[in-house]
């Protein structure tokens, strides 16, 4: 075995070792563990659609100019997810979680896909593709059928009659009341806080990352290039979540 390759097996073993001894793990995933289902970030460079940056879309000021054309693209969004399926980083997160008394996985992801993978003690801390919320009174309801011919663009509220949107979190919007807390406090008494395919560069998992290893979790980063967050986990696996979880899953099972 080379250098590299004992390494890496020596901080396999010990992060299965941390995740073995643990009563209650977090586990925080971001847009890498999705990228490998093929979801692209629909950001930045040539993320363009008819003319328009992300940026320009997912905003409550665009939902106000023009609620058709921001529903034309979360439609268009949705139909790419429901071409993708989860990959064994997905099912691997969804087989740990009956595994522990207290487990809670917080993502970043909108696409659900780890919930169509099984998981379901889970935050979507940025809402979901699947859920819509009316703007004016916030009664939520199942995304609509899109198969439907002839269908209102604009989704109405059962309740108020108000327009309805995706029940995701924009840009220029504060989290929603609790959400950010619930994850906080879980951190800060998780055994163990696993977190994949995330830069740290977004704060809330960085944040949730920190504040558990400083409460004494210990702190794994699964991530192909090293982050701020790698600098202070206890164990860095350098790679994809889609080859490390599997492998770490694994080595967690064996005696
Ligand atoms: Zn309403």
């Amino acid at each position: 075995m080379s250098p590299a390759a004992t390494l890496a097996s020596a901080a396999l073993a010990e992060a299965a070792g941390a995740i073995r001894r643990a009563q209650r793990v977090l586990v925080l995933t971001g847009a890498g563990v999705s990228a490998e289902s093929g979801i692209p970030t629909f950001r930045g460079q040539g993320g363009l659609w008819e003319g328009f940056r992300a940026e320009d879309l997912a905003t409550p000021e665009a939902f106000q100019r023009d609620p058709a054309r921001v529903w034309r693209w979360y439609r268009w969004r949705r139909a790419i997810y429901g071409g993708c399926e989860p990959n064994p980083a997905h099912a691997v997160i969804a087989r740990m979680e009956p595994r522990f008394p207290e487990f809670l996985l917080a993502t970043q992801n909108v696409d659900g896909l780890h919930r169509r993978a099984g998981s379901r003690r889970l935050i979507e801390i940025h809402g979901t593709i699947d859920v819509m919320r009316c703007s004016v009174c916030s009664e939520r309801a199942p995304w609509p059928d899109d198969a439907v011919p002839d269908a209102d663009p604009v989704p109405r509220c059962n309740h108020c009659g108000g327009a309805m949107r995706p029940h995701i979190l924009w840009f220029g919007e504060t989290y929603w009341p609790g959400v950010l807390e619930h994850c906080q406090r879980f951190a800060g008494e998780a055994d163990v806080v696993l977190v994949a395919g995330t830069s740290a560069t977004v704060w809330p998992p960085a944040a949730l990352a920190l504040h558990g290893k400083r409460s004494g979790a210990f702190l794994i980063d699964i991530n192909p290039e090293p982050t701020p967050i790698s600098e202070v986990a206890d164990v860095h696996l350098r790679g994809s979540a889609g080859a490390l979880l599997p492998a770490l899953w694994d080595r967690c099972s064996r005696p």
